[in-house]
């Protein structure tokens, strides 16, 4: 008997009604003759509203108390689900996290999982039953609650799926699938039917977050394979798979932006060993992670370093630039919350020559200036002003997705 994860995200689980929707998907799959495990989000905006309530009497809650507070959310809706399936005729029991157990470290509000007891699942599985496992909740070392971080339900789906060896792991979500662009941009975006583990990484962590990145990880060093698809329309959506030589040939897959980096420059630095050692290592030290990192040539002995953060870090990582950099003796820091990341990422990178060329001369042509570039293998990604975010993706679309150049064949 075949067995499945489906995963229900807060939108899909967002009222009653909605809530009777996911139970109809799920007596199908029961009816399809699959055994069946679900996991859930808390209902749309709920986990939003719990940590409002705990910033009413903190600005820094305690992470523990903070985490037995927002993981309620889930609870909510777990029990909500097997209500519904009950009234359906169809036997279900919901489970929390610590119910299971999903072990985790005791990382509070960004804890990962460790371990999974599949034991009372598999029993309850035996008995006929759905399980209905409450995501993005876990239970530490010390017997307390911990939570995986916003977007955490994923990673419990992915993580169930691999403990339990499932033969796929169902995310349904608001959208139809992973699309070559943010089809709110660009009106040709298509759906992508079968994307690599390491492509979807790249585009997740560039901002196309329909799937929490730590999840995808998950699944690659798993081999879980990962169907994303609408709650609410009946599709085919994404699979998220094991790369094969037939996705080579597909230069570029996808165009992402990001929005949510701010540049941090470093404006005349003396020019010499230990510097940038310093400035980084002093970053690092308070937890601030770095994405990418430009230094110009230098002049006279002098040169500019510029960094991007996350925006939430700014502020912290503008603070720490200005200590350091008085203590190197440097002219000052700058600060730029306006720009964008614009990134063209595809397995076929591997093996074509040309993309970066490519990349520039559209950007050039559309008159946008590039601040800064970093690569991996299988991404290019470029620094420019936020106004021309929108430009960019349209144009890089056209040029890579929807010219058919892009098809290698033969
Ligand atoms: N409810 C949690 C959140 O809003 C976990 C999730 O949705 O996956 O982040
Ligand atoms: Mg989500």
């Amino acid at each position: 008997m075949p067995l499945i994860v489906q995963k229900f995200g807060g939108t899909s689980v967002g009222s009653i009604e909605r809530i009777k929707n996911v139970a109809n998907k799920i007596k199908r799959a029961v009816e399809e003759g699959n055994k069946v495990v679900v996991v859930s989000s808390a209902m749309a905006g709920e986990t939003d509203r719990l940590l409002t309530l705990t910033r009413e009497l903190s600005s820094k809650p305690d992470p523990r108390e903070q985490d037995m507070v927002v993981s309620t959310g889930e609870q909510v809706a777990i029990g909500l689900i097997s209500i519904a399936l009950k009234e359906m005729g169809i036997d279900a029991v919901s489970l929390t996290g610590w119910q299971v157990p999903i072990y985790t470290d005791d990382a509070h509000t960004k804890a990962r999982i460790k371990k999974i007891d599949t034991g009372r699942i598999l029993s309850e599985l035996d008995k006929g039953r759905v399980v209905i496992v409450a995501g993005f909740q876990g239970i530490s070392d010390y017997g307390d609650i911990t939570t995986l971080g916003r977007g955490g339900s994923d990673t419990t789906a992915v993580a169930l799926a691999a403990a339990l060896n499932a033969d796929v792991c169902e995310i349904y979500t608001d959208v139809t699938g992973v699309f070559t662009a943010d089809p709110r941009i660009v009106e040709n975006a298509k759906k992508i039917p079968v994307i690599s583990y390491e492509e979807m990484m790249e585009m997740a962590s560039l901002g196309s977050k329909v799937m929490q990145i730590r999840s995808v990880e998950f699944a690659a060093k798993y081999g879980v394979k990962i169907h994303v698809k609408s709650s609410f329309i009946e599709e085919d959506g994404t699979w998220i798979v094991e790369e094969n030589e037939e996705m080579e040939k597909v230069v570029v897959r996808g165009i992402s932006h990001d929005l949510k980096e701010s540049r941090i420059t470093v404006v005349q630095v003396p020019d010499k060993p230990g510097i940038a050692a310093k400035l980084f290592k002093a970053l690092g030290d308070r937890n601030i992670v770095v994405d990418m990192i430009v230094q110009n040539v230098s002049h006279e002995g002098y040169t500019d370093i510029s960094f991007t953060v996350n925006k939430i870090d700014a502020e912290y990582a503008e603070e720490i630039a200005k200590e350091v950099a008085k203590e190197i003796g440097a002219k000052g820091v700058e600060r730029n919350d306006r720009i964008a990341k614009i990134s063209v990422v595809g397995l076929g990178m591997k093996t074509h020559a040309g993309t970066a060329g490519k990349m520039f001369e559209v950007l050039y042509r559309e008159g946008i200036n590039i601040y800064a570039i970093s690569t991996s293998e299988i991404k290019i990604s470029c620094l420019i002003d936020e106004k021309y975010a929108e430009l960019a993706v349209r144009a890089l679309h056209e040029a890579f997705i929807e010219n058919t150049e892009n098809i290698v064949t033969g």
